[in-house]
């Protein structure tokens, strides 16, 4: 399916207006196809599998934006360290002494996001409420290495759009409460193509959109 330029441009036009970054996840689509939005002026693209993001890294140009919003294993942030730009799905304190090492050998601060879990599904990952209290204490210490960014959020798989705005209004709330102690949490990573405007009226800062962009993907295997 070829990359919809036209849907591109009318949302990145709309995101502009409203101050939201527009992260194209391109996960498991070709490098010629992150090149035709790159020739647009693209810049954020999403992957979520460490080796096919660690390939199309080192086919495309440098000064791309490269954000991961997979799961991330701790024995994995080593091939990726050296050059993302953001991690949005940190969830466990384990996972952020990994990538405060790895920053640290790498010589840079790594952007990163705690993915909250909001969903009712029990497959989803994600920090609750408390947990994320844990890592976020008043006066929490950043790691040297690494740059606690903001909060991260998928919503449930359901077209109930109440459910959905339920969801994205919980993580607002929590980001506005952590945000009062730590003043450098200013990303909300919300909405994806199905729900991204829903989650910008909620507040979200940042969304993640793939096949509205790139077409349906093939399912992975
Ligand atoms: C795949 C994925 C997206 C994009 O999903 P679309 O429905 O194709 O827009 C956004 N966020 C995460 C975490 C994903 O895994």
């Amino acid at each position: 399916m070829p990359v919809n330029k036209e849907a591109y441009k009318e949302i990145i036009a709309e995101l502009k207006s409203k101050n939201v970054t527009l992260v194209a996840v391109s996960k498991t689509k070709p490098v010629e196809d992150i090149l035709e939005l790159y020739h647009l002026g693209q810049r954020d693209f999403g992957e979520n599998y460490v080796q096919e993001l660690v390939e199309k890294y080192e086919q495309l140009p440098k000064d791309i934006r490269w954000h991961f919003i997979g799961h991330l294993q701790s024995n994995k942030v080593k091939q990726i360290a050296p050059f993302i730009s953001l991690i949005h799905s940190v969830d466990s304190q384990k996972l952020l002494k990994e990538i405060n090492k790895q920053g640290a050998k790498n010589n840079r601060v790594i952007g990163c996001l705690l993915q909250v879990h909001i969903a009712k599904e029990e497959t989803k990952f994600g920090l609750d409420e408390n947990e994320l209290k844990e890592i976020l204490v008043p006066g929490f210490k950043e790691y040297k290495s690494l740059s606690v960014e903001g909060l991260m959020a998928m919503a449930s798989f359901t077209d109930n759009m109440e459910i959905v705005k339920k969801e994205f209004k919980s993580l607002k709330v929590l980001f506005d409460k952590f945000r009062v102690y730590h003043s450098r949490l200013t990303i909300l990573s919300m909405g994806m193509s199905s729900d991204y405007e829903l989650a910008i009226e909620e507040g979200s800062t940042m969304v993640r959109i793939g096949s509205l962009l790139f077409g349906k993907r093939e399912t992975k295997t």
